[in-house]
């Protein structure tokens, strides 16, 4: 009895499982904020006594080295299509947790430097707009610098 109910849980795991990896991929899950993300920050290094730890300089090199290792993610692979086909579902997952703490040390960083970043961001978005506005550059890859000249 027990050896079935345990194979049949089992079982459920590895549909569960499969069917994780065969979910279709739609954006980003809609609820997560950035303030979430820089409050659990907080609560994580207050509940460490890591604060001290966490300097802007350090903040920054911890985040650099986590841009290296999502780098060996993609090292030797030649170009990667969009959506990563060729990535293995061990490989997918290990890209999630890089680029994760990529967004970590940034959130963390952003915060110890006193810099609102849904702010900061949403302003740069608009500075994009205007730098690249989408009649002028539609289909190119040019530098704004570059269009501004050959127009
Ligand atoms: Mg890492």
């Amino acid at each position: 009895m027990v050896e079935e109910s345990s194979r049949k849980r089992k079982l459920e795991d590895q549909e569960e499982s499969e069917s994780k990896k065969k979910r279709k991929y739609d954006g980003f899950e809609r609820t997560t904020t950035l303030e979430e993300l820089r409050r659990a920050q907080v609560d994580f290094a207050n509940a460490r006594d890591w604060n001290q730890y966490h300097t802007p300089r350090n903040l920054l090199c911890a985040l650099v080295g986590e841009v290296g290792e999502l780098s060996e993610i993609f090292q030797w692979k030649g170009e990667v299509a969009p959506g990563c086909p060729k990535f293995s579902h061990k490989e997918k997952s290990h890209l999630g947790e890089e680029l994760s703490d990529v967004l970590l040390y940034l959130v963390r960083l952003a915060d110890q430097c006193h810099v609102d970043l849904a702010t900061a961001v949403k302003d740069k978005l608009k500075k994009n707009a205007m730098k690249y506005p989408a009649e002028k550059v539609f289909g190119s890859s040019k530098k704004y610098d570059e269009y501004k000249k050959s127009n």
